[in-house]
Protein backbone atom coordinates (compact mmCIF):
# COMPACT_ATOMS: atom_id res chain seq x y z
CA UNK A 1 0.00 0.00 0.00
CA UNK A 2 1.52 3.34 -1.35
CA UNK A 3 0.53 6.72 0.06
CA UNK A 4 2.17 9.69 -0.65
CA UNK A 5 1.70 13.22 -0.17
CA UNK A 6 2.93 16.61 -1.82
CA UNK A 7 3.16 20.15 -1.57
CA UNK A 8 4.83 23.03 -3.67
CA UNK A 9 4.14 25.17 -0.01
CA UNK A 10 7.47 27.07 0.01
CA UNK A 11 9.71 26.12 1.30
CA UNK A 12 8.04 22.47 0.60
CA UNK A 13 10.49 20.58 2.43
CA UNK A 14 8.52 22.58 5.73
CA UNK A 15 6.27 19.29 5.34
CA UNK A 16 9.03 17.39 6.85
CA UNK A 17 8.30 19.75 9.98
CA UNK A 18 5.08 18.71 9.99
CA UNK A 19 4.79 15.50 9.44
CA UNK A 20 7.81 15.30 12.03
CA UNK A 21 9.54 13.11 9.74
CA UNK A 22 13.21 14.50 8.19
CA UNK A 23 13.08 14.22 4.32
CA UNK A 24 16.82 12.84 4.34
CA UNK A 25 16.35 10.15 6.52
CA UNK A 26 14.02 7.04 5.08
CA UNK A 27 12.34 5.56 8.52
CA UNK A 28 10.58 2.30 9.38
CA UNK A 29 7.53 1.58 12.29
CA UNK A 30 6.70 -2.08 13.67
CA UNK A 31 3.25 -2.46 13.48
CA UNK A 32 1.47 -5.75 14.83
CA UNK A 33 0.16 -5.84 10.95
CA UNK A 34 3.39 -5.11 9.12
CA UNK A 35 5.64 -2.70 8.70
CA UNK A 36 4.97 1.10 7.50
CA UNK A 37 8.01 3.36 5.79
CA UNK A 38 8.54 6.65 5.73
CA UNK A 39 10.78 8.43 2.67
CA UNK A 40 10.97 11.33 0.52
CA UNK A 41 11.18 10.43 -3.16
CA UNK A 42 11.73 14.01 -3.84
CA UNK A 43 12.25 17.02 -1.38
CA UNK A 44 13.36 20.35 -2.62
CA UNK A 45 12.42 23.77 -1.39
CA UNK A 46 10.15 23.54 -4.38
CA UNK A 47 8.46 20.56 -4.35
CA UNK A 48 8.43 17.88 -1.78
CA UNK A 49 6.55 14.36 -1.68
CA UNK A 50 6.60 12.20 1.31
CA UNK A 51 5.59 8.46 1.26
CA UNK A 52 3.79 5.85 3.16
CA UNK A 53 4.58 2.71 2.40
CA UNK A 54 2.87 -0.10 4.09
CA UNK A 55 4.14 -3.64 3.97
CA UNK A 56 1.43 -5.99 5.30
CA UNK A 57 2.19 -8.93 5.99
CA UNK A 58 -0.43 -11.39 5.26
CA UNK A 59 1.01 -14.33 7.63
CA UNK A 60 1.04 -12.23 10.83
CA UNK A 61 -2.14 -11.10 10.19
CA UNK A 62 -3.41 -14.63 9.67
CA UNK A 63 -1.61 -15.29 13.05
CA UNK A 64 -3.38 -12.46 15.14
CA UNK A 65 -6.87 -13.73 13.48
CA UNK A 66 -8.99 -16.09 16.23
CA UNK A 67 -10.32 -17.90 12.94
CA UNK A 68 -8.86 -21.21 13.37
CA UNK A 69 -9.78 -21.98 9.51
CA UNK A 70 -7.50 -22.40 6.94
CA UNK A 71 -8.88 -20.59 4.06
CA UNK A 72 -6.46 -19.47 1.69
CA UNK A 73 -8.53 -15.82 1.11
CA UNK A 74 -6.34 -15.05 4.92
CA UNK A 75 -3.36 -16.15 3.45
CA UNK A 76 -4.56 -14.75 -0.41
CA UNK A 77 -5.92 -11.45 -0.19
CA UNK A 78 -5.90 -7.65 -1.16
CA UNK A 79 -5.02 -6.32 2.22
CA UNK A 80 -1.54 -5.83 0.95
CA UNK A 81 -1.78 -4.01 -1.91
CA UNK A 82 -5.09 -1.68 -0.79
CA UNK A 83 -5.22 1.01 1.25
CA UNK A 84 -7.84 -0.16 3.95
CA UNK A 85 -8.52 0.44 7.48
CA UNK A 86 -4.55 -0.39 7.56
CA UNK A 87 -3.87 2.83 6.09
CA UNK A 88 -5.56 4.39 8.64
CA UNK A 89 -3.87 2.59 11.59
CA UNK A 90 -0.59 3.37 10.28
CA UNK A 91 -1.84 6.82 9.61
CA UNK A 92 -2.51 7.79 13.67
CA UNK A 93 0.81 5.86 14.20
CA UNK A 94 3.28 7.28 11.95
CA UNK A 95 1.42 10.60 11.98
CA UNK A 96 0.39 11.09 15.20
CA UNK A 97 1.59 14.65 15.95
CA UNK A 98 0.95 16.03 12.38
CA UNK A 99 -2.66 14.15 13.04
CA UNK A 100 -3.13 16.03 16.42
CA UNK A 101 -1.83 19.66 15.06
CA UNK A 102 1.26 19.53 17.07
CA UNK A 103 4.32 20.60 15.45
CA UNK A 104 6.82 23.25 17.95
CA UNK A 105 9.64 23.88 15.00
CA UNK A 106 6.28 25.36 12.35
CA UNK A 107 3.54 26.26 14.63
CA UNK A 108 2.05 28.87 12.39
CA UNK A 109 1.67 26.04 9.40
CA UNK A 110 -0.42 23.60 11.57
CA UNK A 111 -3.89 25.74 10.89
CA UNK A 112 -2.63 27.06 7.88
CA UNK A 113 -4.50 26.14 4.33
CA UNK A 114 -1.78 24.38 2.68
CA UNK A 115 -1.72 23.37 -1.15
CA UNK A 116 -1.42 19.72 -0.69
CA UNK A 117 -1.59 16.16 -3.34
CA UNK A 118 -2.27 12.83 -1.81
CA UNK A 119 -1.62 10.19 -3.96
CA UNK A 120 -3.12 6.55 -3.33
CA UNK A 121 -1.80 3.51 -5.42
CA UNK A 122 -5.16 1.29 -4.59
CA UNK A 123 -7.75 2.62 -3.29
CA UNK A 124 -10.85 0.05 -3.28
CA UNK A 125 -13.85 1.97 -3.87
CA UNK A 126 -17.20 -0.02 -3.28
CA UNK A 127 -19.46 2.54 -4.98
CA UNK A 128 -17.07 3.09 -7.06
CA UNK A 129 -15.80 6.81 -8.71
CA UNK A 130 -19.44 8.33 -7.76
CA UNK A 131 -18.80 7.72 -4.23
CA UNK A 132 -14.99 8.04 -4.19
CA UNK A 133 -15.91 12.17 -5.78
CA UNK A 134 -19.03 12.14 -3.57
CA UNK A 135 -17.28 12.11 -0.25
CA UNK A 136 -14.03 14.08 -1.01
CA UNK A 137 -15.38 16.59 -3.59
CA UNK A 138 -17.73 18.46 -0.56
CA UNK A 139 -14.60 18.73 1.49
CA UNK A 140 -12.79 20.58 -1.39
CA UNK A 141 -10.57 18.16 -3.20
CA UNK A 142 -10.20 18.14 -7.06
CA UNK A 143 -10.42 14.30 -7.77
CA UNK A 144 -8.43 12.36 -10.09
CA UNK A 145 -9.14 7.97 -10.14
CA UNK A 146 -8.30 5.89 -12.76
CA UNK A 147 -10.05 2.77 -12.84
CA UNK A 148 -8.81 -0.66 -13.68
CA UNK A 149 -9.91 -3.65 -15.84
CA UNK A 150 -10.48 -6.53 -13.52
CA UNK A 151 -8.70 -8.66 -15.36
CA UNK A 152 -7.32 -8.12 -19.07
CA UNK A 153 -8.16 -11.31 -20.54
CA UNK A 154 -11.32 -10.98 -18.99
CA UNK A 155 -13.17 -7.46 -20.17
CA UNK A 156 -16.39 -8.72 -19.36
CA UNK A 157 -15.82 -9.21 -15.98
CA UNK A 158 -15.72 -5.15 -16.13
CA UNK A 159 -13.52 -3.19 -13.77
CA UNK A 160 -12.35 -4.11 -10.44
CA UNK A 161 -13.02 -1.91 -6.97
CA UNK A 162 -9.36 -0.53 -7.22
CA UNK A 163 -8.54 3.01 -8.32
CA UNK A 164 -5.29 4.91 -8.44
CA UNK A 165 -6.36 8.68 -6.92
CA UNK A 166 -5.39 11.99 -6.73
CA UNK A 167 -6.20 14.16 -4.26
CA UNK A 168 -5.54 17.83 -4.38
CA UNK A 169 -7.04 20.72 -1.93
CA UNK A 170 -5.66 23.61 0.23
CA UNK A 171 -5.84 23.00 3.27
CA UNK A 172 -4.40 22.35 6.54
CA UNK A 173 -2.01 18.59 6.59
CA UNK A 174 -4.33 17.79 9.83
CA UNK A 175 -7.36 18.22 8.25
CA UNK A 176 -6.39 16.05 4.70
CA UNK A 177 -5.05 13.42 7.03
CA UNK A 178 -7.99 13.57 9.24
CA UNK A 179 -10.30 13.05 6.34
CA UNK A 180 -8.22 10.32 4.75
CA UNK A 181 -8.34 8.20 8.36
CA UNK A 182 -11.32 8.29 8.22
CA UNK A 183 -12.84 8.11 4.85
CA UNK A 184 -10.33 5.27 3.48
CA UNK A 185 -11.71 2.44 5.54
CA UNK A 186 -15.29 4.02 4.45
CA UNK A 187 -14.55 3.87 0.68
CA UNK A 188 -13.55 0.08 1.74
CA UNK A 189 -16.44 -0.45 3.62
CA UNK A 190 -14.54 -2.71 5.50
CA UNK A 191 -12.63 -2.97 9.00
CA UNK A 192 -9.66 -5.65 10.26
CA UNK A 193 -10.74 -5.30 13.74
CA UNK A 194 -13.77 -5.73 15.85
CA UNK A 195 -15.72 -2.16 16.02
CA UNK A 196 -17.05 -1.36 19.39
CA UNK A 197 -18.29 1.97 21.13
CA UNK A 198 -14.43 3.38 21.08
CA UNK A 199 -14.99 3.54 17.00
CA UNK A 200 -17.60 6.82 17.96
CA UNK A 201 -15.16 8.79 19.95
CA UNK A 202 -12.95 7.95 17.20
CA UNK A 203 -14.87 9.14 14.65
CA UNK A 204 -15.84 12.37 16.19
CA UNK A 205 -12.25 13.05 16.92
CA UNK A 206 -10.92 12.96 13.77
CA UNK A 207 -14.29 13.51 11.70
CA UNK A 208 -16.52 15.58 14.32
CA UNK A 209 -15.40 19.31 12.57
CA UNK A 210 -15.94 18.53 9.27
CA UNK A 211 -18.64 15.77 9.24
CA UNK A 212 -21.77 17.07 10.61
CA UNK A 213 -22.35 19.06 7.13
CA UNK A 214 -21.15 16.69 4.87
CA UNK A 215 -23.75 15.34 2.46
CA UNK A 216 -22.76 11.79 2.75
CA UNK A 217 -22.76 12.45 6.64
CA UNK A 218 -25.10 9.16 7.38
CA UNK A 219 -23.56 7.34 4.80
CA UNK A 220 -20.12 7.67 6.22
CA UNK A 221 -21.00 6.88 9.57
CA UNK A 222 -22.80 3.72 8.83
CA UNK A 223 -20.28 2.61 7.34
CA UNK A 224 -17.18 3.47 9.60
CA UNK A 225 -19.22 1.66 12.53
CA UNK A 226 -19.32 -1.63 10.19
CA UNK A 227 -23.70 -1.32 9.60
CA UNK A 228 -24.14 -1.25 13.19
CA UNK A 229 -27.66 0.19 14.02
CA UNK A 230 -26.83 1.01 17.43
CA UNK A 231 -23.54 2.47 16.93
CA UNK A 232 -25.10 4.43 13.88
CA UNK A 233 -27.77 5.90 15.87
CA UNK A 234 -25.53 7.30 18.76
CA UNK A 235 -23.18 9.03 16.93
CA UNK A 236 -25.55 10.57 14.53
CA UNK A 237 -27.44 11.72 17.46
CA UNK A 238 -24.61 12.95 19.15
CA UNK A 239 -23.25 14.50 15.67
CA UNK A 240 -27.05 15.95 15.46
CA UNK A 241 -27.34 17.83 19.03
CA UNK A 242 -23.76 19.13 18.52
CA UNK A 243 -25.23 20.62 15.75
CA UNK A 244 -28.44 21.82 16.44
CA UNK A 245 -27.75 22.90 20.30
CA UNK A 246 -25.70 24.51 22.45
CA UNK A 247 -26.26 27.75 21.12
CA UNK A 248 -29.57 27.56 21.40
CA UNK A 249 -29.97 25.73 24.65
CA UNK A 250 -27.40 27.88 25.88
CA UNK A 251 -29.11 30.80 25.11
CA UNK A 252 -32.45 29.79 27.65
CA UNK A 253 -30.11 28.71 30.79
CA UNK A 254 -28.14 32.17 30.24
CA UNK A 255 -31.29 34.19 30.23
CA UNK A 256 -32.61 32.48 33.34
CA UNK A 257 -29.16 33.68 34.91
CA UNK A 258 -28.70 36.56 33.52
CA UNK A 259 -29.72 38.48 35.93
CA UNK A 260 -27.57 37.57 38.28
CA UNK A 261 -24.46 37.35 35.58
CA UNK A 262 -24.37 34.06 37.06
CA UNK A 263 -21.89 32.64 34.47
CA UNK A 264 -19.52 35.41 35.22
CA UNK A 265 -19.64 35.08 39.04
CA UNK A 266 -19.42 31.13 38.87
CA UNK A 267 -15.68 31.38 36.25
CA UNK A 268 -14.39 33.81 38.68
CA UNK A 269 -15.13 31.31 41.86
CA UNK A 270 -13.65 28.61 39.82
CA UNK A 271 -10.33 31.09 38.65
CA UNK A 272 -9.60 32.01 42.17
CA UNK A 273 -10.31 28.56 43.43
CA UNK A 274 -7.64 27.56 40.59
CA UNK A 275 -5.09 30.30 41.50
CA UNK A 276 -5.21 29.82 45.31
CA UNK A 277 -4.74 26.43 45.00
CA UNK A 278 -1.03 27.29 43.48
CA UNK A 279 -1.65 25.08 40.43
CA UNK A 280 0.64 25.97 37.16
CA UNK A 281 -0.92 23.69 34.16
CA UNK A 282 -4.63 23.57 34.29
CA UNK A 283 -7.27 21.36 32.84
CA UNK A 284 -10.90 22.43 32.05
CA UNK A 285 -12.90 19.67 31.64
CA UNK A 286 -16.41 20.23 29.30
CA UNK A 287 -14.25 23.57 28.64
CA UNK A 288 -17.56 24.64 26.07
CA UNK A 289 -16.94 27.74 24.43
CA UNK A 290 -13.49 28.42 26.00
CA UNK A 291 -15.04 30.97 28.81
CA UNK A 292 -12.74 29.94 31.09
CA UNK A 293 -10.44 28.89 29.09
CA UNK A 294 -9.50 33.04 28.33
CA UNK A 295 -9.80 33.57 31.55
CA UNK A 296 -6.85 31.31 32.52
CA UNK A 297 -4.48 32.09 29.82
CA UNK A 298 -4.85 36.27 30.91
CA UNK A 299 -2.93 34.64 34.38
CA UNK A 300 0.31 34.27 34.51
CA UNK A 301 0.76 31.96 37.02
CA UNK A 302 -1.35 29.23 34.62
CA UNK A 303 2.01 28.44 32.12
CA UNK A 304 0.12 25.86 30.80
CA UNK A 305 -3.65 25.52 30.01
CA UNK A 306 -5.47 23.17 27.86
CA UNK A 307 -9.34 22.60 27.31
CA UNK A 308 -11.58 19.57 26.76
CA UNK A 309 -15.01 19.38 25.33
CA UNK A 310 -16.78 16.17 23.85
CA UNK A 311 -18.38 18.51 21.30
CA UNK A 312 -16.34 19.80 18.24
CA UNK A 313 -19.14 22.60 17.43
CA UNK A 314 -18.01 24.54 20.65
CA UNK A 315 -14.45 23.47 20.27
CA UNK A 316 -14.81 25.65 17.03
CA UNK A 317 -16.16 28.30 18.77
CA UNK A 318 -13.68 28.63 21.89
CA UNK A 319 -10.83 28.18 18.91
CA UNK A 320 -12.02 31.06 17.62
CA UNK A 321 -12.29 33.27 20.54
CA UNK A 322 -8.82 32.22 21.90
CA UNK A 323 -7.50 33.20 18.57
CA UNK A 324 -8.29 37.04 19.15
CA UNK A 325 -6.27 36.90 22.99
CA UNK A 326 -2.95 37.37 23.58
CA UNK A 327 -1.39 33.53 24.41
CA UNK A 328 -4.76 32.52 23.29
CA UNK A 329 -2.56 30.45 20.68
CA UNK A 330 -0.65 28.09 23.54
CA UNK A 331 -4.24 26.90 24.85
CA UNK A 332 -4.40 23.67 23.63
CA UNK A 333 -8.03 22.41 22.74
CA UNK A 334 -9.00 19.22 22.32
CA UNK A 335 -11.70 16.65 21.33
CA UNK A 336 -12.75 13.88 24.24
CA UNK A 337 -15.19 11.96 25.89
CA UNK A 338 -15.12 12.29 29.94
CA UNK A 339 -16.64 8.86 30.11
CA UNK A 340 -13.04 6.99 28.26
CA UNK A 341 -9.92 7.19 30.15
CA UNK A 342 -7.65 9.27 28.28
CA UNK A 343 -3.80 9.83 28.58
CA UNK A 344 -3.97 13.39 27.86
CA UNK A 345 -5.94 14.22 30.66
CA UNK A 346 -2.34 13.25 33.13
CA UNK A 347 -0.13 15.91 34.13
CA UNK A 348 -1.95 18.84 35.19
CA UNK A 349 -1.86 20.14 38.63
CA UNK A 350 -5.89 21.24 38.37
CA UNK A 351 -8.36 20.21 36.31
CA UNK A 352 -12.10 22.65 36.62
CA UNK A 353 -15.10 20.72 35.18
CA UNK A 354 -18.05 23.94 35.51
CA UNK A 355 -21.77 22.84 35.00
CA UNK A 356 -20.65 19.84 33.13
CA UNK A 357 -21.22 17.06 35.20
CA UNK A 358 -25.25 17.28 35.28
CA UNK A 359 -24.71 16.89 31.57
CA UNK A 360 -23.81 13.01 32.27
CA UNK A 361 -26.15 10.23 32.50
CA UNK A 362 -25.19 8.14 35.65
CA UNK A 363 -22.98 5.56 34.13
CA UNK A 364 -21.53 8.07 32.59
CA UNK A 365 -20.86 10.16 35.61
CA UNK A 366 -19.22 6.64 37.29
CA UNK A 367 -16.72 6.57 34.46
CA UNK A 368 -16.11 10.73 34.60
CA UNK A 369 -15.41 10.16 38.34
CA UNK A 370 -12.97 7.56 37.50
CA UNK A 371 -11.46 9.40 34.58
CA UNK A 372 -10.84 12.19 36.69
CA UNK A 373 -9.96 11.36 39.98
CA UNK A 374 -8.27 8.06 39.42
CA UNK A 375 -6.79 7.85 36.37
CA UNK A 376 -6.04 11.79 35.78
CA UNK A 377 -5.35 12.55 39.21
CA UNK A 378 -5.06 16.47 39.50
CA UNK A 379 -4.10 17.82 42.78
CA UNK A 380 -6.60 19.45 43.05
CA UNK A 381 -10.51 19.04 40.84
CA UNK A 382 -13.01 22.04 41.34
CA UNK A 383 -16.43 21.28 39.73
CA UNK A 384 -19.53 23.15 39.76
CA UNK A 385 -23.47 21.99 39.29
CA UNK A 386 -26.70 23.94 39.66
CA UNK A 387 -28.42 23.95 42.82
CA UNK A 388 -31.90 22.67 42.29
CA UNK A 389 -33.18 23.77 45.42
CA UNK A 390 -32.70 27.51 44.16
CA UNK A 391 -34.63 27.05 41.08
CA UNK A 392 -37.82 27.88 42.76
CA UNK A 393 -36.69 31.41 43.23
CA UNK A 394 -37.14 31.71 39.57
CA UNK A 395 -40.39 32.95 38.09
CA UNK A 396 -39.71 31.94 34.68
CA UNK A 397 -38.96 27.75 35.05
CA UNK A 398 -41.78 25.75 35.65
CA UNK A 399 -41.33 23.77 39.21
CA UNK A 400 -39.92 20.71 38.54
CA UNK A 401 -37.97 21.78 35.26
CA UNK A 402 -34.33 21.87 35.30
CA UNK A 403 -32.83 24.65 34.13
CA UNK A 404 -31.32 22.84 30.87
CA UNK A 405 -33.28 20.60 28.74
CA UNK A 406 -29.59 18.68 28.37
CA UNK A 407 -29.46 18.13 31.71
CA UNK A 408 -29.47 14.94 33.66
CA UNK A 409 -30.20 15.86 36.70
CA UNK A 410 -30.04 18.77 38.99
CA UNK A 411 -28.74 18.24 42.74
CA UNK A 412 -30.14 19.58 45.85
CA UNK A 413 -27.80 20.97 48.36
CA UNK A 414 -27.84 17.61 50.50
CA UNK A 415 -27.56 15.47 46.95
CA UNK A 416 -24.38 17.21 45.88
CA UNK A 417 -22.65 16.99 49.67
CA UNK A 418 -22.61 13.17 49.63
CA UNK A 419 -21.45 12.68 46.36
CA UNK A 420 -19.02 14.99 46.82
CA UNK A 421 -18.23 13.26 50.04
CA UNK A 422 -18.14 9.73 48.83
CA UNK A 423 -15.89 10.53 45.50
CA UNK A 424 -13.54 12.26 48.28
CA UNK A 425 -13.47 9.23 50.60
CA UNK A 426 -13.57 6.65 47.23
CA UNK A 427 -10.23 8.92 45.30
CA UNK A 428 -8.47 9.98 48.68
CA UNK A 429 -9.30 13.94 47.81
CA UNK A 430 -10.61 16.27 50.91
CA UNK A 431 -13.37 18.25 49.99
CA UNK A 432 -14.69 21.48 50.97
CA UNK A 433 -17.82 23.28 49.74
CA UNK A 434 -18.85 26.62 48.35
CA UNK A 435 -22.06 28.19 46.63
CA UNK A 436 -21.63 30.60 44.39
CA UNK A 437 -23.74 33.37 43.92
CA UNK A 438 -26.30 35.29 45.76
CA UNK A 439 -27.54 33.02 48.42
CA UNK A 440 -31.10 32.87 49.55
CA UNK A 441 -31.35 32.25 53.36
CA UNK A 442 -33.61 29.22 52.83
CA UNK A 443 -32.77 28.08 49.43
CA UNK A 444 -28.75 28.75 49.55
CA UNK A 445 -26.57 30.07 45.99
CA UNK A 446 -27.78 28.82 42.47
CA UNK A 447 -24.69 27.19 41.87
CA UNK A 448 -22.59 24.97 44.15
CA UNK A 449 -19.18 24.11 44.12
CA UNK A 450 -17.15 21.25 45.66
CA UNK A 451 -12.89 21.95 45.40
CA UNK A 452 -11.15 18.75 45.81
CA UNK A 453 -8.03 18.35 47.10
CA UNK A 454 -5.91 15.07 46.62
CA UNK A 455 -4.35 14.18 50.20
CA UNK A 456 -7.28 13.53 51.53
CA UNK A 457 -8.02 9.84 53.43
CA UNK A 458 -9.74 7.13 51.43
CA UNK A 459 -12.49 5.66 52.87
N1 LIG B 1 -17.78 24.64 31.15
C1 LIG B 1 -18.49 25.41 30.13
C2 LIG B 1 -19.57 24.62 29.41
C3 LIG B 1 -20.67 24.05 30.26
S1 LIG B 1 -21.94 23.27 29.30
C4 LIG B 1 -19.05 26.68 30.74
O1 LIG B 1 -19.19 26.77 31.94
O2 LIG B 1 -19.38 27.57 29.95
C5 LIG B 1 -21.47 21.57 29.39
C6 LIG B 1 -20.36 21.18 28.46
O3 LIG B 1 -20.02 19.84 28.72
C7 LIG B 1 -20.78 21.25 26.98
O4 LIG B 1 -19.86 22.04 26.28
C8 LIG B 1 -20.76 19.81 26.54
O5 LIG B 1 -20.37 19.66 25.20
C9 LIG B 1 -19.76 19.19 27.49
N2 LIG B 1 -19.92 17.75 27.68
C10 LIG B 1 -21.06 17.04 27.80
N3 LIG B 1 -20.79 15.73 27.92
C11 LIG B 1 -19.44 15.60 27.90
C12 LIG B 1 -18.54 14.49 27.97
N4 LIG B 1 -18.98 13.24 28.11
N5 LIG B 1 -17.22 14.74 27.88
C13 LIG B 1 -16.77 16.01 27.74
N6 LIG B 1 -17.56 17.08 27.66
C14 LIG B 1 -18.88 16.89 27.73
Amino acid sequence: MLLTISTVHQPATDLGYLLHKHPGRAQSLELPFGTAHVFYPEASSERCTAALLLDVDPTALKRRSASPDFALASYVNDRPYAASSFTSVAIARVFTSALNGQCRERAELVEEPLPLRVGVSALPCRGGEDLLRGLFEPLGYAVEARSFLLDEHFPEWGDSPYYEVELACVRPLKEVLAHLYVLIPVLDDEKHYYVGEEEIDKLMRRGGEWLTGHPLRDLVVERYLKHQRGLKQAALSRLLVEEAGEAENHAGEEALEAELSLNQQRLTAVFEALKTSGARRVLDLGCGEGRLLALLVAEAQFVEVAGMDVSPQVLSRARRRLERLPRGEQVVVFQGSLAYRDARLSGYDAAALVEVVEHLDPPQLRACERVVFEFARPATVVITTPNVDYNAHWDALPAGAFRHPDHRFEWPRAEFGTWAEQVGKRYGYAVCIAPVGPEDPALGAPTQMAIFSAGGTRG
